[in-house]
Parts: C-alpha cells; sequence; structure tokens
C-alpha cells in the first residue's frame, strides 16, 4: 500500500539564530545558496535538508510514523461516524 504524507510546509527565510549552524544536521553539507530546510517533529537534530529530513525520518523514526498515520486514520472514521 502506498502512503503519501504532506509536510505541511511554507516558505520562510530562517535567522541565523533560527538555523543554529551553516550545515545540515543529517548530510553534514554546508548549507549553500537556496536551501530548503526543515527540522525533525521526532527529535532535536536540528535543521536539514528536506530531503535530509526525509531520510532520516524514514530512517531514524520509522515507529513513530506508522504511529501517527495510525492515529490519523482513526480520528478520520472517527469524524465519519
Ligand atoms: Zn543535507
Ligand atoms: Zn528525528
Amino acid at each position: 500500500m502506498v502512503v503519501v504524507l504532506w509536510r505541511e510546509e511554507w516558505l520562510k527565510p530562517l535567522s541565523d539564530f533560527e538555523i543554529g549552524s551553516e550545515s545540515c544536521k543529517y548530510c553534514k553539507k554546508r548549507f549553500e545558496d537556496i536551501n530548503f530546510v526543515t527540522s525533525c517533529e521526532f527529535c532535536e537534530i536540528g535543521i536539514m535538508h528536506s530531503s535530509c529530513a526525509d531520510n532520516h525520518v524514514l530512517n531514524n523514526h520509522k515507529e513513530e510514523v506508522i504511529n501517527k498515520i495510525k492515529s490519523q486514520r482513526e480520528r478520520r472514521l472517527h469524524d465519519y461516524q
């Protein structure tokens, strides 16, 4: 079964303080030019490229993601009753 997850996202330039570091916490590459970044909702790893965050979440938080999918499904079922 295919699960498609919507990552709620909007573009917002971050201040140096919010970024906290000049490199991605996942791939360790320095940010250059324009980067799409996000943080992990399950841990405090810090700012990562959006694509790196996807890998990070799939590798480190698969269980949390599955639980989240389940709880959303249950909520939706509940709404229809
Ligand atoms: Zn990265
Ligand atoms: Zn994480």
